[in-house]
């Protein structure tokens, strides 16, 4: 049976565009996986400390045959073929790969949890979310569209291609 997984992209480090551009592709490519949508890429200052390169962000749609964990591990596989290095928490990094939906489900694991715990405070994760599915709602039925206006901008911007 085939799942549905909202995926965020984000990277600041060596060419960001082309990061999450060839991300994306990578995740099309997955086993077991289809993708099925992905928003417009979106620029914005970082969460965290701010000594570090603007954000290109953007939200991919799987649909995935792949179980919850079994796709953490190619998630994050990925972010090691893009020579992602962890030094600092919320630091620089060329990809980063973050479950943010998968199905209704509520997870709570030592390596997941999902829905990812800070969705709805990124403007960054929303807002590409929305412009994909205007009517989401999250797994304990708040609509997405509401929470938009709690989240700090970042000084969110669409990109253009
Ligand atoms: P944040 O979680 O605030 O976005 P981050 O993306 O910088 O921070 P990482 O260093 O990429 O954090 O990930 C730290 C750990 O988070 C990973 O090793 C992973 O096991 C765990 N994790 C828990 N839930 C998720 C999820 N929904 N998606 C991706 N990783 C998750
Ligand atoms: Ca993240
Ligand atoms: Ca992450």
């Amino acid at each position: 049976m085939s799942h549905r997984a909202w995926i965020g992209l984000g990277s600041n480090l060596d060419h960001p565009r082309r990061q999450v551009l060839s991300a994306l592709e990578d995740l099309a490519g997955l086993p077991l996986t289809k993708l099925s949508a992905c928003s417009s890429l979106y620029g914005s200052r970082p969460v965290g400390p701010q000594d570090q390169p603007d954000f290109v962000n953007a939200v991919a749609v799987l649909d995935t045959r792949l179980s919850p964990l079994a796709l953490l591990d190619q998630l994050q596989a990925l972010e090691q073929r893009h020579r992602r290095v962890r030094k600092r928490h919320w630091g620089p990094r060329t990809l980063d790969l973050d479950l943010l939906l998968y199905d209704d489900r509520v997870l709570d694991l030592p390596r997941l949890v999902v829905p990812h715990p800070w969705l709805a405070e990124r403007a960054f994760v929303v807002q590409p979310m929305l412009e994909i599915a205007p009517e989401l709602c999250l797994p304990n039925g708040q609509p997405l569209n509401r929470l938009s206006a709690a989240a700090p901008s970042n000084d969110l911007k669409r990109l253009s291609l």
